[in-house]
Order: structure tokens, then sequence, then C-alpha cells
């Protein structure tokens, strides 16, 4: 089981992170994470399609991609869902040389 922060100030606003223990987090049982923007609300899957937990980078770096996505919409960045995957990925990899954690194990 995995923690982190309860609330992120991006911008003026705070939106509030939800780990949620489910494979999927979106009526579709497509996306492993998803955001608000109007609810200021992220929510990031902690297990995969057969109840077992996701690996912590992957939980970690769906945690950094709805940041990244929070963080165009609040300062209306011209992003595409292409744009977010490849700089989530690559500062994820970059900055978790640098000691970068997002969640932690509790
Ligand atoms: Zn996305």
């Amino acid at each position: 089981m995995y923690k982190t922060l309860d609330t992120v100030q991006i911008g003026g606003h705070w939106y509030s992170i939800e780990l949620t223990k489910s494979c999927t987090v979106d009526d579709d049982m497509t996306n492993s994470g998803d955001t608000h923007h109007q609810k200021k609300h992220m929510r990031v899957a902690t297990l995969i399609s057969d109840g077992s937990p996701r690996t912590s980078s992957s939980i970690e770096e769906t945690l950094l991609h709805e940041l990244i996505h929070s963080v165009s919409h609040v300062y209306h960045a011209t992003t595409t869902e292409d744009q977010i995957i490849s700089l989530s990925e690559g500062l994820y990899q970059v900055l978790k040389q640098y000691g970068l954690k997002l969640i932690e194990e509790v």
C-alpha cells in the first residue's frame, strides 16, 4: 500500500490526490489515472486487473502524468496526450536519478 500527498497546489488551486484500490479509475475501465479539473481531483489506480499491485514506478509515473496534465491545464499549455506521455515518462526517468519520490510505501 502506498500513500502520497493528500493535496498539491498548482497555480492558485489545490488539487486532491487519491490512490484508488482499483485497476482503473474511469467508467470505460481503460485508464490507470485521471484528473477532474472542475473538482480539482486526481485519481491513480494502484492495482492491475488481476487484483495484484501495480509496480511503484507505474503508480508514480501515472501520478506524475496527472500532475503534468494539471499543470498544463492551470497554465493553459497546449499539450496533447502523446506529449504528456512523453514528458511524464522522460521526466520520471531523469528525476528518479535525483531521488524523486512522489509516493511512499506504508
Ligand atoms: Zn493523460
